[in-house]
Formats: C-alpha cells, structure tokens, sequence
C-alpha cells in the first residue's frame, strides 16, 4: 500500500516542507474558552441595525465595493480618536479582512525574501507563521521570566539582526502582559537609529487594558504602525474586520500590495453597522475584566502560577504536565488553550457562569496530588 500523498511530496515552498497549519481546534463543547472571542453575541437590536447596513449593500452587489474602503476607515480613525485621544484620519487608516490580513500586507510591504522580522517571545505565534508566508525570515528573543521585554538585549537584537520589522505584542498574547510604552518608544529610536525597519504593536487586546495604546505615540513617529481588530473586544471574529492606525506613508504602501476589492462590500457594511453600536458591542468588555481578574484571583488561591492580565485571557500553570490538564478539562466540557509553553495553559475570560464552569473544574484538577509543581507567581512589567 502506498502512503497518501501530503503536502510535503508536493513541489511547494522549501520554507513550508514540515510546516503544521495555525491550528487552534474547533471543538464542539459547551464552555469553549480556547480562542479569545468575546461571548457575548450582539443584542438583537444591534444585530438588526447591522443588518439594515448590509441590507443597503445587496443591491449593489454586481458592482466591486470600495477598493479603498474609505468610508469605513473613516468611521475607524473616529472609534480610534475618540478611544486614544490621538487626532487621526482616514488618511492614517487601514483595514482588511481581520488583523491577521493586515499583518500579512505589512510583511508582504516590509519583509520578504531578504528581510527578517523580530519578535519577543512567547507572543502570538500568528507573527512567525505571517513571516514564513511572506518569504520573511523569522528571528526571536525570549522574554524575561515575567514575560517582560528585557530592552537592553532587544535593543543589541536590533543591532545584531537589523530587522525590517519588529513586532511588539501588547497586552501579549499569550501571556497577557501589557508592554510600557517607554518600552515601546526605546526600542523605536533603536529602530531608527540602527537603519531601515518598521515597529508593528500588535493592539488585538487594547480594549481590555488599563495601559495607553501605543497610537499615543504616532505623532512624529512615521515607521511606528499600531494594529487593532474588532475581533476581540467588538465580539465582531466572525466577520473578520481588522485595521491599523500609522503615517499616511505606510497606508499609501501597503496600498501597493493589497489585492484590488479585497474587503468585500459586505464586510464593510457590517463593519460600519458594528462601530455605530460600538457602545453597544463593548459593553461587555468590562464585565470580562471582572471574570478575568476572577480567574487571576482564583488560580492564585489554588497554587497556580498565573500572569497578571491586561487581557481578556489568562495565562496559568505550574502544571507538572499540562497537556493531562488540558484533557481533563476538556473531558468536564471545558476548551482552554495549550499555547506549546511547558507547564502552562492559556483560558479566555468566558461569561460568568462560563468562568464558573472552568474554574470549578480546575479547582477539582488542581486539588490534586502531584498536578501542580510550583507556584511563583508572575508579576506584571514594572511601570
Ligand atoms: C486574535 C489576534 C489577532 C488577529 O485577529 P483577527 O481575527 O485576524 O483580527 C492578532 N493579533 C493577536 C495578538 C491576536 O491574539
């Protein structure tokens, strides 16, 4: 019998042979707290108004939309304005299809083949892989054990590596970790001052910090690019709506790369049916920051090492073996996240009954003998 043939028997990429796709499992149980989405769906009024936006577009289909999506970067730059205080247009707006295409259109304009983006890890894994796709070689430094960016060892790997693109995850994914933005400003000038190169702060989690967003610090630095996605905080994943706020500049080259009419209609109108019930749609971040705080509080008292979170997720461990902790979470209905960092596992803030359900099956887990190994916990970067 022959093996079936798999991607790797194919011609592809030599950068690709052995490559596992981004693979978060979607499993159908009751209490799935494994991706960061926000649980609560729109309200029935709100999911009517949007409607009512994409109701306007339909009978228009047989036309390509906006290529440039104009109106709806515009109602971006005024949710942003008004979130950061940073005077911003649509002119310093970009938007495509969830924030990972718009780190795709950064890497296809700043990386490539050649080029080597840097990252502080653990981070969102979404940045290697972006970079591997792009044909953008990868380099990473690891964060200190409190997750903190150490910015005397990145600013040498700035020096060493001469990077195209830096990516600065903040709250991090998946430590949750938020990143002082004298952190941020230092490792800009290093930027700048060692040659050519681009900061990218990825911002998926902004809405749920207590911290300043980087945006506060786009004026007057024109190579700095601040992502954001209405995928989290707006519980808007599945319409898949991400953007960045940056120079004019940066906007008019990733305009070079986008496929023409790559945001559809459809998108935009929800988009902009979403941001006029902004209020609306983020009403729940606060009580996810109670169920987020709940979960830090908890794991503290059971022994757990855990990372203080400017998210809407929580990194915890001390787990002799989290991969059994992951099942028998699983096995009580419960989805967290096994993010490959030994010991520890990632959980999204649920709704509170969801939470409830999580921790009383981790207390059980937990209680154990021999389940948790130490329990140091993890303070957040100094400010
Ligand atoms: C979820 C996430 C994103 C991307 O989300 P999209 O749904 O593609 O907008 C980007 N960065 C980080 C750190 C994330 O956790």
């Amino acid at each position: 019998m022959t093996a079936p043939l798999t991607a790797d028997d194919l011609p592809i990429r030599p950068e690709l042979v052995g490559v596992t796709a981004y693979g978060a499992p979607q499993l159908d149980v009751p209490v799935r707290l494994n991706t960061n989405e926000n649980p609560h769906p729109p309200s029935p009024a709100v999911a009517a108004a949007i409607v009512d936006y994409i109701a306007e577009e339909v009978g228009g289909l047989q036309r390509y939309p906006d290529r440039d999506a104009v109106a709806l970067r515009t109602d971006l730059a005024d949710y942003l304005r008004v979130a950061t205080g940073v005077e911003l247009t649509e002119a310093n707006v970009w938007a495509a299809n969830g924030s990972n295409e718009v780190l795709q259109q950064l890497l296809q304009t700043f990386g490539g083949p050649g080029r080597t983006a840097l990252g502080f890890e653990p981070s969102y894994s979404m940045h290697a892989l972006i970079a591997r796709g792009t044909g953008t070689e990868f380099a990473s430094i690891p964060r200190d054990a409190d997750f903190s960016i150490d910015v005397a060892a990145a600013c040498d790997a700035i020096v060493r590596v001469e990077p195209s693109v830096v990516f600065v995850c903040s709250p991090n994914n998946p430590t949750g970790t938020a990143v002082d933005l004298e952190v941020v400003s230092r490792l800009y000038e290093q930027l700048v001052a060692t040659g050519s190169g681009v900061l990218i702060v990825d911002e998926a989690y902004a809405e749920f910090s207590k911290r300043q967003s980087s945006a506060t610090l786009l004026p007057g630095r024109p190579r700095l690019i601040v992502t954001r996605t209405m995928s989290k905080a707006f519980a808007f994943a599945g319409a898949r709506v991400g953007y960045f706020a940056a120079d004019p500049a940066v906007v008019e080259a990733v305009q070079r790369v986008r496929l023409p009419y790559h945001l559809s209609a459809i998108t935009q109108a929800a988009a902009r049916g979403a941001l006029a019930h902004s209020t609306e749609l983020l009403s729940a971040v606060d009580d996810l920051k109670v169920q987020r705080d709940r979960i830090v509080d908890a794991c503290k008292e059971m022994g757990l090492r855990v990372a203080d979170s400017d998210a809407n997720f929580v990194l915890f461990g001390g787990f002799a073996d989290q991969a059994a902790v992951w099942q028998r979470l699983l096995d009580a209905g419960v989805l967290v996240r096994d993010v490959g960092l030994p010991g520890w596992l990632r959980v999204t803030a649920g709704t509170p009954s969801e939470t409830s359900t999580f921790l009383s099956a981790l207390s059980a887990i937990a209680s154990e003998p021999g389940a948790v190994i130490a329990a140091t916990n993890v303070g957040q970067e100094s400010t």
